[in-house]
């Protein structure tokens, strides 16, 4: 395993996981994720499936639409 990283996200949920694969879309290099147990094993786990089709707000409502 590399000791040195130009980005180290901490934290394989649902932000940390989105984080580094943004970073990866946008053409970054030289990044890792650091999970201390399993991947999604946070609050995330408890998420798995939520789906939300309508939301009252509008920005909400944009980035479900994003994320699903
Ligand atoms: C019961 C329940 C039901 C939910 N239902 C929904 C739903 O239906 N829809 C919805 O949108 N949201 C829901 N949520 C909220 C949603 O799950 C959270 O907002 C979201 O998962 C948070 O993601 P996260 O990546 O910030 O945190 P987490 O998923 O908790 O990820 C954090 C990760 O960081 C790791 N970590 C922590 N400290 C360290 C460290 N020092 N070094 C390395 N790794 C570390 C942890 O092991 C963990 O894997 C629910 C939450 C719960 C608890």
């Amino acid at each position: 395993m590399k000791s040195h990283v130009k980005v180290a996200v901490i934290g394989g949920g649902v932000v940390g996981c989105s984080v580094l694969y943004h970073l990866a879309k946008l053409g970054w290099t030289d990044i890792a994720l650091i999970e201390r147990s399993e991947l999604t094993s946070g609050s995330t786990w408890h998420a798995a499936g939520g789906f939300h089709t309508i939301n009252s707000d509008s920005i909400i409502a944009a980035l479900q639409g994003y994320t699903s």
